[in-house]
């Protein structure tokens, strides 16, 4: 499974814009956004204009960046959501809302989804009692998500608790039980429930060219 393995906060500075890639730092004064607000590169402080197709470029690159999605793979998103019936773009950001590293973030039980994403690959989680071991699994209203029993005494977890979860708020679609470490998907996510600065209808506009 391919992932972005480079310097995350340039991804930031590219977009301009915090995408809380790195968890904890990116609540500092360390944030690279905070420091150098323009995009990296030696043009990066020049002046710059986008045509409508580099603004759509731009939205769709934000997207991927946020939810750590490969190319091929936000196609495929891309895909079924303009299959299914509906608003694409909310369509869109619904199934990469469900993806279980989201969900887990969500949660509280990591604080960026990167974090998320390594604890479901090492096997810390598990989806209706099973392990499943893929960030990408596309999580269903009324599903369980809980750390696994064994892992529960792990630092990471008893940090995260302390400091009362992670930094992503839950959201009224999800249900947390902090005490046991596991939440349960009530529902899909209306648009309005989705935080993420996404201009969603410029990426439907981008890939219907
Ligand atoms: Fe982005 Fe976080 Fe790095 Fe700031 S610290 S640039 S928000 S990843």
């Amino acid at each position: 499974m391919a992932r972005y393995r480079g310097p995350v906060c340039r991804l930031c500075r590219r977009e301009k814009i915090k995408l809380y890639l790195k968890g904890d730092r990116c609540y500092t004064d360390k944030c690279a956004v905070a420091r150098h607000p323009y995009p990296p590169g030696e043009h990066g402080q020049g002046r710059q204009k986008y045509t409508e197709y580099g603004q759509q470029l731009r939205e769709k690159q934000k997207a991927r960046r946020i939810y750590g999605v490969m190319e091929r793979q936000f196609k495929r998103y891309f895909k079924e959501a303009d299959r299914r019936r509906g608003v694409t773009g909310e369509i869109l950001l619904q199934l990469l809302e469900s993806r279980l590293d989201n969900i887990v973030y969500r949660l509280g039980f990591a604080r960026s989804r990167s974090e998320a994403r390594q604890l479901v690959r090492h096997g810390h989680i598990r989806v209706n009692n099973r392990r499943v071991d893929i960030p990408s699994y596309l999580t269903r209203a009324g599903d369980q998500v809980s750390v696994r029993a064994e892992s529960r005494q792990l630092p990471l977890f008893k940090e995260i608790l302390e400091s009362g979860g992670g930094a992503a708020s839950p959201g009224e679609w999800l249900e947390v039980d902090n005490e046991n470490l596991s939440g349960r998907v009530i529902r899909l996510p209306r648009r309005e429930e989705i935080d993420v600065p996404i201009e969603e209808h410029l990426i439907v506009e981008l890939y219907s060219r």
